[in-house]
């Protein structure tokens, strides 16, 4: 029985933040909460408790809504990389997320996966079938490398990917548009990819998110998950085709749509 809930509560410009409902406890965790004002709002329309923090890695944009939810909420834990724990760069963390060693949420197990790439304490967590991933895998992208080297984060996402099929990713950003579109680029024959990217612009074009993925669509449509495929790879070794589509993604500009 899965009695975890997520609610997308939308902050800043295109950043998501989530809350992890636990039903039976009425209790949320909050995932990455750049903002706390519609954090707040969101738990008490959902009427459930926030008492803890996932902290997928230390940029401002995940962090920032961190101390005024501590002040105005009861939270027992924050919790965030041993990396980031190390260089005191995630305010108020109180706990460390083991890779080795999952962290109970309510009657849930909570696994933390270290994915270093887009920073190096990049953390992604996985319970039940919900996997919160932050900067690391976006719908049909992945993040920036600001810390890490393409090798490390083809690293990371090899391990995200090896997760089952049904699994849902809930990320960071709003990029799905931008991203279909770069991935469109790649390989413009692929009309199944057209229509994902048509989809995601009718739901962005009616205002809802197009969170959750899953990792089934990603393995598919997701050309940073692809980096050994022969199509894009055209010869090259998963690392030499990484960098070069993470290269390419960066000077990329979307066409108006
Ligand atoms: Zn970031
Ligand atoms: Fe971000």
């Amino acid at each position: 029985m899965n009695d975890l809930r997520v609610v997308v509560v939308p902050a800043l410009v295109d950043n998501y933040v989530y809350l992890v409902i636990d039903e039976a406890r009425r209790c949320a965790a909050v995932v990455d909460p750049s903002d706390a004002e519609p954090v707040l709002v969101a738990a008490s329309r959902e009427n459930v408790r926030i008492t803890e923090i996932w902290v997928t890695h230390h940029h401002a944009d995940h962090t920032a809504g961190i101390p005024d939810l501590c002040e105005r909420a009861r939270i027992e834990r924050v919790i965030g990389s041993a990396y980031d724990a190390e260089r005191r760069r995630i305010s108020l963390q109180n706990e460390i997320a083991r890779p080795d060693r999952p962290f109970r949420f309510g009657s849930h197990a909570v696994r933390a996966l270290e994915v270093p790439g887009h920073t190096l304490g990049a953390v992604a967590y996985h319970v039940a079938d919900d996997l919160f991933t932050g900067d690391t895998l976006f719908v049909a992208g992945c993040g920036r490398l600001f810390e890490g080297t393409a090798a490390q984060m083809v690293d990371s996402l090899r391990r995200l990917r090896a997760l089952p099929d049904e699994t849902r990713v809930w990320c960071g950003h709003e990029y799905t548009v931008a991203n279909l579109s770069f991935a469109t680029s790649l390989e413009p024959s692929r009309a199944a990819l057209r229509d994902a990217l048509q989809c995601a612009l009718r739901a962005r074009a009616a205002g809802q998110p197009t969170v959750p993925s899953t990792l089934a669509f990603e393995r598919a449509y997701n050309p940073f998950l692809r980096f050994d495929a022969p199509e894009l790879a055209a010869g090259r070794d998963p690392i030499a085709t990484f960098a070069a589509l993470r290269a390419a993604k960066d000077r990329y500009v979307p066409p108006a749509l």
